[in-house]
Formats: structure tokens, sequence, C-alpha cells
């Protein structure tokens, strides 16, 4: 099988930060009976041949007939398991956790991926019923636990239609199609469609700050966590650091991409409070410590480069999402669940490899 076509889509989405960021996304071609699914660990935009594994679609279909436990733990283990078990001979790579779902789509190619547009809508307090008026043929999935959980409440709802689109609540989309320009067409008009039913678009502007009061906080957060610091602001943060009821809509997680990369939640500093005190006291409370922390009237801090396009993301999709209702994070009980979970801690370690 020639590869090519879906290395190079998959390269081009993968290097665009307003389709996806960091590690996330992937993608998937089927031809004779085998599945070529991204190996999970594998960022999408430098992506190669081997960065693909090769599985059986027949073995990976005897999986929706067998039981598994009710303990989600368990369960994750026994279908882990299971799909390592359909890979190909000689394939060594894990498998993306998604796989499943690639498995089950109907079509050639599926694209999944993560644009802040789309979750703009993914992540809004009416962004089924927008997603029903701006597209016929697009299913609508509720926030659930990824891997098989996912992948089989997807297989119930789809029935015998076959959806190209697929909006999964706080995650982003799935798309199929029977050719790289099919993927390409679906992704342009959905893009354009969501951006079209826009109140506003987010305001990334430079704005002026107190640079003094950066440096030394820069200075003091390297020095206690002895890594790279970095600083943001611009007018769309600026406004969201005014006060932390202004906070409010960025204060907590969209994505479970936001919890592996930017922290579950980031760290609220407000004027006058003791910073490293703080810090100190956050990571006491959760058990990790905080990647973005937010300083009031001044912009946000990230600890090493990867959390900052995520907040910056989380960011984007607030404002989208006062188009579609306003902001809606994940649920209390997923944020806990993704912390927690086996999967994503392999892949934030794979990644920051
Ligand atoms: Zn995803």
């Amino acid at each position: 099988m020639n590869l090519n076509p879906l290395i190079e889509i998959s390269r081009r989405y993968g290097a665009d930060s307003s389709y996806v960021l960091l590690g996330g996304g992937n993608t998937s071609v089927k031809e004779d009976g085998i599945l070529y699914v991204k190996a999970s660990g594998h960022a999408l935009g430098g992506i190669d041949e081997g960065g693909f594994v090769r599985m059986d679609l027949s073995k990976l279909d005897r999986i929706w007939h067998k039981t598994y436990s009710d303990d989600d733990e368990a369960r994750e283990d026994e279908v882990l398991a299971d799909m390592m078990a359909c890979r190909l001979p000689g394939e060594t790579s894990r498998p993306s956790v998604e796989a499943l779902l690639h498995a089950l789509l109907p079509f050639p190619y599926v694209v999944h991926l993560h644009p802040a547009l789309v979750n703009g809508i993914t992540c809004a307090q009416k962004g089924e019923e927008a997603m029903k008026r701006l597209f016929s043929d697009a299913l609508w999935v509720e926030l659930v636990k990824p891997g098989f959980t996912l992948a089989s409440v997807v297989r119930t709802r789809m029935g015998d239609r076959s959806y190209p689109m697929i909006f999964l609540e706080n995650h982003g989309i799935f798309v199929g199609s029977d050719s790289i320009e099919g993927i390409e067409g679906i992704y342009d008009h959905v893009m354009t469609t969501i951006e079209g039913a826009l109140v506003r678009k987010p305001d990334f502007r430079a704005v002026a700050y107190d640079a003094l009061a950066v440096d030394s906080i820069t200075t003091a957060l390297e020095g206690a966590i002895g890594q790279k610091v970095l600083f943001e602001t611009n007018v769309e943060v600026r406004s969201f650091v005014a006060n932390a009821e202004s906070f409010g809509p960025v204060a907590s997680s969209f994505t479970p991409d936001h919890i592996v990369y930017a922290g579950f939640k980031p760290l609220w500093v407000g004027v006058g409070d003791d910073l490293m005190g703080s810090y100190h006291a956050f990571e006491k409370e959760h058990g990790s410590a905080a990647k973005i922390i937010a300083v009031e009237g001044l912009g946000v801090f990230s600890v090493g480069e990867k959390p900052l396009p995520l907040f910056l993301d989380t960011v984007a999709i607030a404002v989208y999402s006062e188009s579609f209702g306003g902001p809606k994070f994940m649920t209390g009980e997923m944020i806990e669940f993704i912390r927690n979970w086996e999967v994503e801690r392999y892949r934030a370690q794979v990644t920051n490899a």
C-alpha cells in the first residue's frame, strides 16, 4: 500500500496549529482488510511510514463480540491486549488509542483532528444544536471515556448510517472519505462554515506589559522549578486575566489534550497573592504542579514550552464558544479519569521524549 498520500495529509494538518497541537490527532487508511493507523506517541506533523501500525480489520471486528470487564482499568488492559494482538506480525508499535474507532468508520480514509474552531462547537453549551443547524450529515457524540467506550458509543449511534463527520463533545472531530481530496473538501467546508457562524474571533494582538514584573516572576519560577518559564500576554489573554471572574471561561479543561499538556487547570494568582506560596499549595493540593500560572492583570506563565500553545488554544475555544451558547468544560469526573488514565500518561511521556 502506498502510504504517501496519507503521510502527506497527516504532516500538513499535523503541522498546522489551527487543526491540531503537539502530538494530538491521528489518521488512517484501510485497504484489503488491513488498517494502517497512526501509532501512539508519534506527532502527526513529522510522521513517516514508521509512524503507522498495520492491523487486521477482521480481528479488530471480533473485539465487538467479546465481553470486557466493567472496571475501567481492567477493561482498558483487556482491550489494549486484544488490540495489540490485532497487529500484523512484525509490528512493534502501540496503535493509537482511537484505532478501534478508525477501524469502525466505513471509509477508506479517516482523519481525526482537534481544530480550535471545531472545539468552539464541541465545547459549547449549545454545541449539539449548532452542529445540527450547520451540518446535515454529522453525528454528535456526547462526552464519554475515550478508547473502547467511545468506539462502542459511536458504533451504537451510527447504526447503519455512515457519517462523514463525527463531532466528539469536548474532544474534536473525525472525518471520513473515499479519498484524500474528499477529506480536504470536508475539512474546508467544516472550517468555513463554522467561521461564518462566529459572532467574534479571538484578538491575539500584542499589548504593552510590565516587563520588570514579568522578569521578576519568571526568575522566581525558574529558580524554584528548575525549568524554562515563558510569558505570554495579548489583547485576549489580558481580558481573561483582568480578574478572577473574567478568568472563569479559561479556568478549566476543554479536552483531554489540554489536560495532558497544559495541566488540568491553570493556577490563578490574584493581585497581592503570594505567587510561590500559591504554586506550592497547588501542587500539594492536587498532587501535580501547575503548568500554566495566570497572574491577574498581567498574563500567563508557562512551565516549559508545551503548555503555552494549549492554553492559547483554550482561549481561542472559549472565544469561539461564545457564538454557540458559551463555554462548557469537561466534567470534573472525566477530568479526573483522564488525569489518571494510563494511556494519556503514556502519550505525554512518549511525546515528551
Ligand atoms: Zn483526539
